[in-house]
């Protein structure tokens, strides 16, 4: 019953299709979907090779300003490394490795080396207490002003043209940072 039922409904649209062939759209195979590319979008890669020159810069650029710091203050320091931190400019590990952000590239250079005297006093304050910001005034004494530069201009760097003085940003957060560093045995920017 059913199949006869069928076979009518069938030839019924063999009839249809031969009469009307306008009417159905011949199949089309559908075309297996692409695999999506193996390598990083170009926008990506050109990031990555940013960072990758940013980061060889800064290494020379901090060497030689560690070696200038390290002399004066007379400190030593273990290791030196290029992050990418989202949260700090730079940390000091009980070690005395010292780990710097790498859109410091981008900062201004009275700017860098307070970063970098604000982790070589941490060499020998491993806190931000009194007696540390002393030290820091002693071999910064506009150490307040390279501070605020990054809480302003911080956000910037690294994301286009050098910010102008008049440019708003948001800074990371200073103390924050040196709060969840300070959990881990470190000290940050
Ligand atoms: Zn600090």
């Amino acid at each position: 019953m059913i199949g006869a039922l069928l076979d009518e409904v069938r030839s019924f649209l063999e009839d249809l299709r031969s009469e009307f062939p306008g009417m159905f759209a011949p199949a089309r195979p559908v075309p297996p979907r692409a695999a999506p590319p193996a390598r990083p979008r170009p926008g990506r890669l050109a990031c990555g090779e940013r960072r990758r020159r940013a980061e060889t810069e800064l290494r020379e650029t901090l060497a030689r300003r560690l070696a200038f710091w390290c002399g004066k203050m007379d400190l030593r320091y273990h290791k030196l490394r290029i992050k990418d931190q989202s949260t700090r400019w730079a940390s000091c590990s009980k070690k005395g490795n010292l780990n710097f952000n790498w859109r410091l590239l981008w900062a201004p250079p009275e700017v860098l080396d307070y970063v970098i005297v604000h982790e070589l006093c941490h060499l020998v304050e491993m806190n931000h207490s009194k007696r540390y910001w002393a030290q820091v005034a002693v071999w910064c004494p506009d150490y307040k002003k390279h501070r605020k530069w990054l809480r302003v201009h911080g956000r910037d760097l690294g994301r286009g043209a050098r910010p102008g003085p008049g440019s708003a940003g948001h800074a990371l957060d200073v103390d924050r940072d040196l709060h969840l560093v300070a959990q881990q045995g470190a000290a940050g920017v």
